[in-house]
């Protein structure tokens, strides 16, 4: 083959989740798809807030449109790039200017930039467990190797022990994600400021700049009085990889953008170096509608009320069929231990139930299936005496 083979790998290869959204349209065409009960994908199921519609509307019938389309600096339009700035400065007490962001197509791309601009070959990446499947692709196609921590099993937050002890002289960044996909769960203050700890000790000791990324794309996706830690006001080699797929449900059009910490070692250069990664990558000038639109509703979030309702409905149901999981804080996801230990099993026997859910293996965890219930309440409520059924199999 004269073409790339880990890429032909890639694109060869559908991931479990691919899999299962493909069984999904099968099963649907045969029963209809009120009877599948497809918990498979990360899709959000509310609308966008108003505001948005109404802000894209406006832009395009104004004068001027060629503006609105066309392109915008590298690195995004400056205006867009003040609105964002701004607001995370009067959020989060910070000091951030429109030289500290960089606009991209979504969390993805702020991964697959901010790991380029940081690693060299061979440098290594410590993930915390479970974690989003992408990240091994990504930190692969940076060159790097991806190392996992594992987690506490009693409530899945990072075991900061186990952690440290992964740390060595090739370490060159951390990924956290929280609330996190597929766990739900909301790593505390408490929790981030021994990861911190830790970060700072080990970048003494091997006299290396040992970056953390926070992979924050369900930010505002919390329940009840939760806080997610902002990771600038608490390590200062930090780069925040956001994205507004999930909080204002606009997935398919491709926006976020990086912020690095204007408090980092050498901020200026590495800040050079997103925008030398982004340019690279081919990453540059993200699209331009959007960045107009979300700087005008960096404020607004899609109404989260309806992703709490269905978390309770599972959660209390589904401890009652005796299924067991960590109570997540926010994200969309209920990750339940599988009743048997091998979970592509457990998924398999899910599917005679017309139940799609996801084996986690591939997040970096044995035994665990995630149940993604941005889906509508309905769906939700018919699946329970499905989900029931699939427990008594076990009794
Ligand atoms: N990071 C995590 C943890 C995710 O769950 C996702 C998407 O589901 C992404 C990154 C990619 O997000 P985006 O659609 O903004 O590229």
């Amino acid at each position: 083959m004269s073409i790339n083979k880990k890429m032909f790998d890639l694109g060869n290869k559908r991931s479990v989740i691919r899999e299962l959204f493909e069984f999904g349209k099968k099963r649907s065409a045969e029963i209809g798809a009120e009877n599948v009960y497809d918990f498979s994908l990360g899709n959000p199921s509310v609308e966008p807030p108003k505001e948005i519609n109404d802000t894209i509307k406006e832009l395009i019938n104004g004068d001027n449109t060629v503006l609105v389309h066309g392109y915008t600096s590298a690195q995004g339009d400056l205006s867009v790039r003040k609105a964002i700035s701004d607001f995370i400065n009067k959020n989060h007490g910070l000091n951030l200017t429109p030289d500290n962001i960089y606009m991209t197509c979504g969390a993805a791309a702020s991964l697959t930039i901010s790991l380029k601009a940081i690693l060299n070959a061979g440098e290594e990446c410590i993930v915390f467990a479970p974690f989003f499947t992408e990240y091994k692709v990504f930190i692969e196609n940076a060159g790097g190797v991806l190392v996992k921590s594992m987690p506490r099993e009693s409530d899945l937050q990072i075991d900061v022990e186990d952690f440290a002890s992964k740390i060595t002289e090739k370490t060159r960044a951390v990924i956290i994600n929280s609330p996190n996909n597929p766990s739900g769960v909301v790593y505390t203050e408490e929790t981030i400021k021994a990861i911190a700890y830790v970060l700072q000790e080990k970048s003494k000791q091997f006299g290396n700049t040992i970056y953390l990324i926070s992979d924050e794309p369900y930010r505002e996706l919390v329940y009840g009085n939760v806080k997610v830690p902002y990771l600038i006001n608490y390590y200062k080699d930090t780069i925040v990889c956001y994205s507004y797929s999930k909080a204002l449900s606009l997935p398919g059009e491709r926006i976020g953008y990086i912020a690095v910490s204007p408090n980092a070692e050498d901020s200026k250069n590495l800040y050079l170096a997103i925008c030398g990664a982004g340019r690279s990558l081919g990453y540059v000038c993200a699209p331009a509608l959007f960045q107009k639109v979300v700087a005008k509703n960096v404020d607004k979030t899609c109404d989260i009320s309806v992703y709490k309702e269905n978390r309770d409905i599972l959660l209390e149901n589904l401890t009652n069929f005796g299924y067991t999981c960590v109570k997540p804080d926010g994200a969309f996801y209920l990750f339940i231990k599988t009743l048997e230990p091998n979970a592509l099993e457990f998924c398999e026997k899910a599917k005679k139930y017309n139940i799609l859910i996801v084996p986690c293996d591939d997040f970096g965890v044995e035994g665990y299936a995630r149940i993604s219930y941005c889906v509508s309440k309905e769906r939700v409520v018919k699946s329970l005496p499905a989900f029931k059924a699939l427990a008594e199999e076990y009794k």
